[in-house]
């Protein structure tokens, strides 16, 4: 996967030293800013602007604020007490479908969105696909006052329009794009496109741990309240870390989020869940760790689908949260460099985990944290007795049309 000559054990000593991203914005041989020169000084301006607020006093008590107030936070950890008898593990999760907007998404948005406002920016712009980031984006600028443009592809805003219509409830001004593939791929060219056309006034909201640096670094810094409040809570509420640590994994930001705050911990076990959707085969799933090869998609060398020419892939799933063909860099160093593994679950066995949460623990959980509860069931089955924590990225009432057409339409009921 990576240079044979390239010293893994090195990697991931700089890694848990927290060397990582370097002066250059990479992690290890990932990461990095592949993008046309007129995007770097926008960039970099970015750059500066982080190192200037990002950990300041002032921005961290802004920061704190808006979550607990304004999203909820902490969110709860709960002992699925019903799911644990019948797997056979202590199963915890961390319940980020309770944050406001029903996902992990907003912790990133709102921190974006200060950060935004300290630098000056006149208006937002994010790109979403399957409208869960724009509507958290659309949220978060109505809260701080600034305007919010989401670009969408135009095959997305069919597929989810009660999103749209969500958005547009909030202020933001929703753009179809009919260019590229229609889908999140060519919303993110879109939303580039525009920030360079005007990168002092505007701020470009990415929505996960992917892109040019520092964007990877940032939402992983501003997702990782997940992480530091359920390792406080395990400790505190479950009596100890956990042995597993698991968490669906689309470009990455919840996982990275929930993970982070745990990598120096040597005996956690960490494991990302992909969409394995149909199968194995190129165009059937989004499951870049496991079936992926490094290249650069998005500004970032990282690990993608990809066929033997380069040609980025068509993915499949059947949540469309992670439906991504690439994902972050810093997930792409710990898994070369042994720290996480990667796991698929697939379209069915998700689905099954949706129908069992909502069935023993009174939890609909979206279909992308269903990956993670059906790696969570694998790891429970093999491992008795053991302590899992899962993180519950988002809660399922977005997917009801998905459900209508799926676990209801197939008399699973
Ligand atoms: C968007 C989304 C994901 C996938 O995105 P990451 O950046 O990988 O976290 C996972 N779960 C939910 C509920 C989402 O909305």
């Amino acid at each position: 996967m990576i240079a044979p000559d390239v010293d893994t054990r090195r990697l991931l000593a700089d890694e848990l030293a927290g060397k990582f991203p370097d002066a250059r914005g990479r992690f290890g041989p990932f990461g990095g800013r592949y993008v046309p020169e007129t995007l770097i000084p926008a960039l970099e301006r970015l750059e500066q602007g982080m190192r200037d607020h990002l950990h300041t006093a002032e921005f961290e008590t802004d920061f704190a604020r808006e979550l607990k107030s304004w999203i909820g936070r902490p969110t709860a950890l709960t002992y699925a007490a019903r799911l644990s008898e019948k797997w056979g593990a202590h199963v915890w999760l961390k319940r980020e479908d309770l944050a406001h907007t029903g996902a992990h998404k907003i912790n990133n948005a709102i921190g974006q969105a200060l950060l935004a406002k300290k630098l000056g920016a006149k208006r937002i712009v994010a790109e979403t696909g399957a409208g869960q980031h724009g509507v958290a984006s659309a949220a978060a600028c109505a809260r701080i006052g600034l305007p919010c443009t989401v670009y969408m592809g135009a095959v997305d805003m069919e597929r989810q329009a009660p999103n749209v219509g969500r958005m547009r409830l909030l202020g933001a001004t929703v753009v179809p794009v009919t260019s590229g593939d229609r889908t999140l791929r060519a919303a993110i060219d879109e939303a580039l496109r525009d920030w360079v056309s005007d990168p002092l006034g505007t701020y470009y909201l990415l929505g996960s741990a992917i892109g040019p640096h520092p964007y990877p670094y940032l939402v992983r810094e501003l997702q990782s309240v997940i992480g530091r409040e359920a390792r406080a809570q395990m400790i505190a509420e479950a009596g100890g870390l956990p042995d597993a640590l698991i968490a669906c994994v689309g470009g990455g930001s919840n996982s990275i989020g929930l993970f982070h705050p745990f990598i120096r911990d040597e005996s956690v076990q960490i494991i990302g869940v992909e969409a394995g959707g149909r199968g194995a085969g190129l165009g059937e799933n989004a499951a870049t760790l496991a079936y992926g090869r490094p290249g650069v998609l998005h500004g970032c060398y990282t690990m993608l689908l990809q066929d033997q020419e380069g040609q980025i892939q068509e993915t499949h799933s059947v949540s469309a949260g992670l439906d991504y063909p690439g994902v972050g860099p810093e997930h792409s160093l710990l898994l070369a460099a042994g720290r996480i593994r990667a796991e698929t679950a697939s379209d069915e066995e998700a689905l099954a985990a949706v129908k069992e949460c909502c069935e023993s623990e009174g939890i609909l959980p979206a279909i992308e944290s269903a990956h993670a509860l059906a790696g969570a069931k694998r790891w429970a089955q093999a491992h008795p007795g053991t302590r899992v924590l899962v993180g519950l990225s988002g809660r399922g009432d977005k997917d009801m049309p998905t459900l209508q057409t799926t676990l209801l339409a197939q008399g699973h009921s």
